[in-house]
């Protein structure tokens, strides 16, 4: 199968596509959501269990959830799309986080989360709830421009 062809993504395009299941929009729109949203869920799970650093740019997620799980790395989320409920409830984030312009379209709850290093959410947008309660912020943290 070709590289995906999204900028500095190292995945494969899925069959008949240009892109990786992460980074094609219409993967998860409409119909394929309750068809992929496992699949795409899984995939990540896998990813992450790697504990390299985490480029995860431009992903287009199902709801998906990271409780009480810690990111030892650095994470990169910018301009991700959520298309789901995302759970970030006492989730640490031991290194830079960044979710720059990401779309949350659905609840985000960071309830409880650890930001050990700095954490950007400039240019967030969040559709819905969001929630920091009891969260985090060692380093200091930018909402700039989010909405
Ligand atoms: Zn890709």
């Amino acid at each position: 199968m070709p590289p995906c062809e999204y900028e500095n993504c190292d995945g494969q395009a899925h069959d008949g596509a240009t892109l990786c299941i992460f980074h094609d929009k219409n993967y998860l729109n409409g119909n394929n959501y309750d068809k992929h949203k496992d699949e795409v869920a899984n995939k990540l799970q896998t990813k992450l269990l790697d504990n390299k650093p985490s480029n995860f740019q431009g992903y287009c997620l199902p709801e998906i959830s990271f409780k009480n799980y810690e990111f030892s790395q650095p994470i990169n989320f910018n301009v991700a799309t959520f298309y789901g409920h995302v759970d970030f409830v006492n989730t640490t984030f031991a290194k830079e986080t960044s979710f720059m312009g990401a779309i949350f379209s659905k609840e985000a709850q960071f309830y409880e989360a650890t930001f050990k290093e700095v954490a950007i959410f400039m240019h967030a947008i969040f559709s819905k709830e969001a929630s920091f309660a009891w969260a985090t912020f060692a380093e200091g943290v930018s909402f700039e421009r989010a909405t």
